[in-house]
């Protein structure tokens, strides 16, 4: 039976202008995400993975490429045809402090996209449904009242995942969700972000810096080197056998005690990060790579299937 693909982007780009030139934040990102799966997006800070979830969820227009989901082109699709996609496809922020409104209680947070989309007719159903959501969450129906600033970490977490549950999404799109918090929080929440995904059949697409984070919770993994996809693979097989020097030099640098991936080739990165803006042609890690040829800076590395099922853009494979 063929895989059925939620989502798809198609040579996916969000380029800026700036006062300096032109900031290549994605650049030619494609991929395929099956419906139930998870995608983890690494990549160190200013990689573009962030302009990338909000370039999907058309919070930003994109300045090449299409995304299409569940079959339907929605890349140009006017605001008033997108709601009932927009529904569909929620967002889950890395500082639950900064993306909840303080002098709205939780109440009034669980409840505002139920109200903006009209979904329940009485006040009555809508209360039910803010304390359902707040039992799915694993939030004590006894916060219903309190303001953020009232909770810890965790709990204002929890406040978030409940109101991008609201709309009974398909989709939600996670970025650097547990960053902000506890390393002990921080597996509560993963584990209640797992549970959710098997229990209602969500699709995600997980946005990080932090692999530790994202080998327990992705399928498949795509890091993102400077705007550019650099290694896409199963999550088992990236820990296990990296490819590209960054992929290696990210994981070398992470520790993780369980990892089959002892870091024994650790790839060291040296030099300076190339500027996005106006990128010259060539690979745009080759300033930092210790394997960097001339061919390197001079050509960009093609996206290859180096191995079955495994992705990388580096000349080393070719
Ligand atoms: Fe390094 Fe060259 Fe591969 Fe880029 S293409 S990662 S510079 S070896």
């Amino acid at each position: 039976m063929s895989e059925e693909i939620l989502l798809e982007c198609k040579n996916l780009k969000k380029y800026f202008n700036t006062p300096r030139g032109t900031l290549h934040a994605v650049d030619d990102v494609s991929f395929k995400l099956e419906k139930g799966k998870t995608l983890g997006v690494v990549g160190e800070s200013g990689c573009g993975k962030s302009t990338l979830g909000r370039t999907i969820l058309k919070a930003l227009d994109p300045t090449g490429g299409k995304i299409i989901f569940e079959g339907k082109d929605i890349t140009d699709m006017k605001k008033r045809e997108f709601t009932k996609y927009r529904k569909d496809m929620q967002l889950i922020f890395q500082d639950p402090f900064a993306s909840l409104d303080p002098k709205m209680s939780v109440y009034q947070i669980i409840e505002e996209p139920l109200k903006i989309f009209k979904v329940f007719k009485t006040k009555k159903e809508t209360e039910d449904r803010v304390i359902e959501l707040m039992k799915t969450v694993g939030l004590d129906e006894r916060y219903v009242n309190t303001y953020p600033h009232e909770l810890d970490g965790g709990r204002r977490q929890r406040i978030g995942i409940a109101r991008a549950l609201a709309l009974n999404p398909k989709f939600i799109i996670c970025d650097e969700p547990v960053s902000a918090l506890d390393v002990s929080i921080q597996a509560q929440v993963l584990n209640l972000m797992m549970d959710l995904k098997d229990k209602r059949g969500l699709t995600y697409i997980f946005i990080t810096h932090d692999l530790s984070v994202v080998k327990h919770i992705s399928d498949d993994i795509l890091v993102l080197y400077l705007g550019k996809m650099v290694e896409k693979t199963d999550s088992d097989t990236l820990f296990a056998k990296p490819l590209h020097p960054y992929t290696k030099a990210l994981l070398s640098a992470v520790p993780i005690p369980d990892i089959s991936y002892k870091g024994k080739e650790a790839e060291v990165v040296k030099g300076e990060v190339t500027s996005p803006i106006d990128p010259p042609e060539g690979c745009r890690f080759a300033a930092r790579c210790p394997r960097a040829t001339e061919k390197c800076f001079a050509k960009t590395p093609d996206f290859y299937e180096a191995e079955p099922n495994h992705f990388v853009a580096c000349h080393l494979y070719e």
